[in-house]
């Protein structure tokens, strides 16, 4: 299947690391539908795309991917408009950090609802066409905050782990019907969800980053639209890591 006859679902397009996704995807030529609370921020993105010339179109929808019943009529929706999806990237996410100690049970259960649970519900509802159409790519982004932990992060790393745990069972459960899951994992990249750390806390984690600055988006990106493609076809259950060797 080539690029222009794809149809990809990006959640949390809007902005970030989710916005150059759609940006490096359209590049592609691909139909990216950019999903998000932020319609504003997606149609601006869509925006962009037209503007550049890109090959693909950028089609954006507002969606809360925590809401099962919106997510499946936003699945049925892009089914009718285009007749399939054949690449799902569950991108959207937030943190709400804070010690252990003083982590309230809603801002541990709304960061697992939000990071991990809408990866469950967007994949459940999404496979089912990809398992139809005997294809699909599913590329979901984890942090290695889920791999190594990090101090103020018990429920933003405990959401990421599982996605790791949950993108390497859809792999071993989908393989067979040609279709591929797998994980990205960044660092530390420059995004407004970086943007609220204090200058310290920056300059103490570039230190410790071996290429000694902080991703950019499209850094992600790039890794994303590889596992995407269809060249990618053999690698599934694996999760890249694109953290300038933060991580090794
Ligand atoms: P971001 O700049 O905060 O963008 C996240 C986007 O997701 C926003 O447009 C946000 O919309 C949207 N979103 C949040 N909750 C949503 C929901 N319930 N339904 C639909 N959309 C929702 O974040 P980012 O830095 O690009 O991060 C993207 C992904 O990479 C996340 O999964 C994050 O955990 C992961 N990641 C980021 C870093 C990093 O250093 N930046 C590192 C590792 C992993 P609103 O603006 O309306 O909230």
């Amino acid at each position: 299947m080539s690029w222009t006859e794809q149809v990809a679902v990006v959640t949390g397009g809007a902005r970030g690391i989710g916005r150059a996704i759609c940006l490096g995807l359209a590049q592609q030529g691909a139909t990216v539908v950019a999903a998000d609370l932020n319609i504003e921020g997606a149609k601006a993105v869509a925006e962009e795309a037209k503007a550049n010339g890109l090959p693909g179109k950028i089609v954006p929808k507002s969606l809360n991917v925590t809401d099962r019943t919106a997510v499946e009529a936003f699945v049925e929706e892009v089914i009718q408009e285009f007749k399939k999806i054949s690449i799902l990237v569950n991108n959207a996410g937030i943190t709400r950090d804070g010690l252990l100690l003083n982590m309230e049970d809603e801002q541990f259960d709304t960061v697992i609802n939000v990071n991990l649970r809408s990866v469950f519900l967007m994949t459940r509802t999404v496979c089912r066409h990809m398992m139809q159409a005997r294809y699909g790519r599913i590329v979901n982004i984890a942090s290695v905050s889920g791999m190594m932990g990090n101090a103020g992060q018990a429920n933003y790393a405990a959401s990421k782990a599982g996605v790791i745990g949950f993108t390497k069972t859809v792999a071993k459960e989908l393989a067979r019907r040609n279709i591929t899951a797998n994980a990205v994992a960044p660092g530390f990249i420059d995004t407004e969800m970086t943007k609220v750390l204090p200058d310290k806390v920056k300059d103490m984690v570039k230190q410790l980053i071996p290429c000694q600055r902080m991703g950019e988006p499209a850094d992600v990106a790039a890794g994303v639209i590889f596992l995407a493609s269809p060249q990618a076809k053999y690698i599934t259950g694996q999760v890249l890591v694109v953290d300038g060797g933060l991580n090794m």
